[in-house]
C-alpha cells in the first residue's frame, strides 16, 4: 500500500487525519454517548453552513464540523435511556472493527475477491444457524436489514414455488399476521406480490387455524408464510411449531422473521419460545437490533442455500468468473452484487468476547425488561396493554390522551434524558420500551416511569 501516494495526490495531511478520526472514535467509544438529538434543516444550514469547497478544508477542520455541529444533531441509538423503535447498542470490539473492515477495502459479493472475510462471515452465520438449528447444508449471507433479508428470502421462496409449480399455475401470494413487519408488505409491493393477513389468537400469534384455512381458500397459489419470532411492536413470537406444521401440509416455504426477536434463541431462558423454528426454509436477524452489532447487519440463512442461489445469481459475461466458480459467492443469495463484509463486526467481536458473553448480555437485558414490566404492573400510574415475550413492553399512563404521550417524549428528548416515543396499537396511543441495550440498568428504566408518573399534562 502506497499511503504517500494518497498524501501527495490529495494535499492532505496523513498523520492529522489519522489523529483527529481515532481521537473522536477513542471518545465516543470510551465515554458514555450523548443522547444529542434533531435539529431542523434551517438550524443545520445556519450553523454549518455549505461544507464542500472546490480547495477542502482539511482533516482537522472537517472533523471539528462533524464533531461539533453535526454528530451532536443526530441521536446516539447506544444511549441507554434510547428506548424507542429498536435501539442499537454494538459492542466496543464490533464497533473498532467496523473501522476495520472500512480500512480494509473487500469485496465481499464474491470468494474470488474476499475468500478470508467471506469465510469468517460464514463462521458467524454456522453460529446463527447452530442457534435456529438448521441442517449442516444450510447457508446464507449477511444483508443490509431485515427490509432486504425478507425481500430476498421471499424472492427466492417465490422461485422455488414457480419452479415446482405445475404449467400455467404461478404462485403470488405470501401469508403473515397483521403483526408481522411493514417489511414484508413493502417486498410484497416491490415484488408486485399479494400479501394476505392471517388472524391471530388471544396471545397475538398467529393462528394455526387461521393460516391453515387462508392456505386451503387458494390451493398452490401461496409461495410463502411469513412467522414473526418477536414482532416490532410488542415482541411477539409466533407459535413456530404449529406454523412449521401447516406449511408441511401444505408444501408452502416457511420464513421467520427474526429481525429483532431472533437473538434471543441465545437465551435460555426464553428460547423454549422459540420451539419449531429448526424447520424454518429461511430465517432473518439483525445483528443490529439485539446482537451488539453496528449498523447495518442482517443475517440472512436459507435450510437450501441451492434454491437461494437459483433465485439470486446474476448473470453476465463480465461476471463468469465468478459465477462458473465452486465457492461461496455471498452475492448469489441475495438483492445486490457489490458488498461491503458487515458480518465482519459481529463476527469479531463473537471471536474476541466469547458467545457465553451473548448470552449474558441478552439475559441480562431480558432481567432488566421484566424489571420495567413488575414496575409498570406495580405502579398505580400505569397498566400493561399485554404481558412481555422478550424485551419490548407496551403499556398505558393512566389519565394520558394521545397528545400528552407526545408531549412527554418531546420534553425528555429536548432534555436530552431519554428518547421513548410512543406507538399505535387498534388506534390507541401507548407508552413502548424496546430494552436491547445491556447498559440500560434498572435506574434508568425507574428515572423514565418517575418522569412519566410526575409529568403534568398542559391541559390538565
Ligand atoms: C426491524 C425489523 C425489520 C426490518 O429490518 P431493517 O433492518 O430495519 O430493514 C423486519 N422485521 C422485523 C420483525 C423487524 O423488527
Amino acid at each position: 500500500m502506497n499511503a504517500s501516494r494518497y498524501q501527495r495526490n490529495q494535499h492532505v495531511d496523513l498523520d492529522a487525519l489519522q489523529k483527529a478520526v481515532l481521537d473522536y472514535v477513542h471518545e465516543r467509544v470510551v465515554l458514555s454517548p450523548p443522547l444529542d438529538g434533531p435539529l431542523s434543516e434551517e438550524e443545520l444550514r445556519s450553523i454549518v453552513g455549505r461544507t464542500i469547497t472546490t480547495q477542502g478544508v482539511g482533516p482537522v477542520e472537517a472533523m471539528r464540523v462533524f464533531a461539533e455541529d453535526l454528530a451532536p444533531a443526530c441521536l446516539s441509538a447506544d444511549h441507554p435511556r434510547y428506548l424507542s423503535f429498536i435501539p442499537c447498542a454494538p459492542s466496543d470490539a464490533a464497533v473498532m472493527f467496523d473501522l476495520v473492515v472500512g480500512a480494509s477495502t473487500i469485496y465481499a459479493g464474491s470468494w474470488l475477491e474476499g475468500a478470508g472475510a467471506v469465510y469468517a462471515e460464514n463462521e458467524a452465520l454456522r453460529w446463527i444457524a447452530d442457534l435456529v438449528g438448521m441442517p449442516a447444508s444450510a447457508g446464507g449471507v449477511f444483508v443490509p436489514g431485515g427490509t432486504i433479508g425478507n425481500l430476498s428470502a421471499l424472492v427466492a421462496a417465490r422461485h422455488t414455488a414457480r419452479e415446482n409449480a405445475p404449467a400455467g399455475v404461478r404462485p403470488n401470494k405470501v401469508a403473515a399476521t397483521f403483526g408481522a413487519h411493514s417489511s414484508i408488505k413493502s417486498a410484497c409491493e416491490v415484488m408486485d406480490a399479494d400479501f394476505v393477513g392471517v388472524a391471530t389468537d388471544e396471545h397475538g400469534r398467529m393462528s394455526g387455524e387461521a393460516l391453515r384455512a387462508v392456505l386451503a381458500e387458494s390451493p398452490g397459489e401461496f409461495f410463502c408464510v411469513v412467522a414473526t419470532s418477536g414482532t416490532t411492536n410488542f415482541g411477539i413470537v409466533d407459535n413456530l411449531a404449529v406454523v412449521a406444521q401447516v406449511c408441511r401440509e401444505f408444501g408452502v416455504w416457511f420464513h421467520v422473521d427474526g429481525a429483532y426477536g431472533g437473538a434471543g434463541l441465545a437465551a435460555p431462558s426464553v428460547r423454549h419460545l422459540y420451539a419449531g423454528i429448526e424447520e424454518c426454509d429461511s430465517f432473518i436477524v439483525d445483528p443490529h437490533k439485539w446482537l451488539f452489532a453496528p449498523y447495518d447487519c442482517c443475517a440472512l440463512l436459507y435450510r437450501r442455500p441451492e434454491l437461494a442461489r437459483a433465485a439470486h445469481t446474476q448473470r453476465a459475461g463480465y461476471l463468469d468468473v465468478l459465477t462458473d466458480a465452486p465457492e461461496w459467492n455471498p452475492a448469489d443469495y441475495s438483492v445486490g452484487l457489490s458488498r461491503r463484509a458487515r458480518g465482519l463486526p459481529l463476527w469479531f467481536s463473537l471471536v474476541v468476547n466469547g458467545t457465553d458473553a451473548y448470552t449474558a448480555a441478552l439475559e441480562q437485558t431480558l432481567e432488566v425488561a421484566a424489571y420495567a414490566e413488575a414496575e409498570v404492573a406495580r405502579r398505580p400510574e400505569f397498566e400493561l396493554v399485554r404481558g412481555r415475550d422478550l424485551t419490548v413492553i407496551v403499556f398505558r399512563r393512566l389519565g394520558w390522551a394521545a397528545a400528552d404521550y407526545h408531549a412527554w417524549s418531546d420534553k425528555v428528548m429536548e432534555e436530552e434524558f431519554a428518547f421513548v416515543v410512543p406507538t399505535t396499537h387498534d388506534g390507541e396511543t401507548l407508552a413502548r420500551f424496546a430494552i436491547v441495550n445491556p447498559m440500560t440498568t434498572l435506574e434508568d428504566i425507574a428515572g423514565i416511569l418517575d418522569s412519566m408518573a410526575a409529568f403534568a399534562p398542559a391541559h390538565a
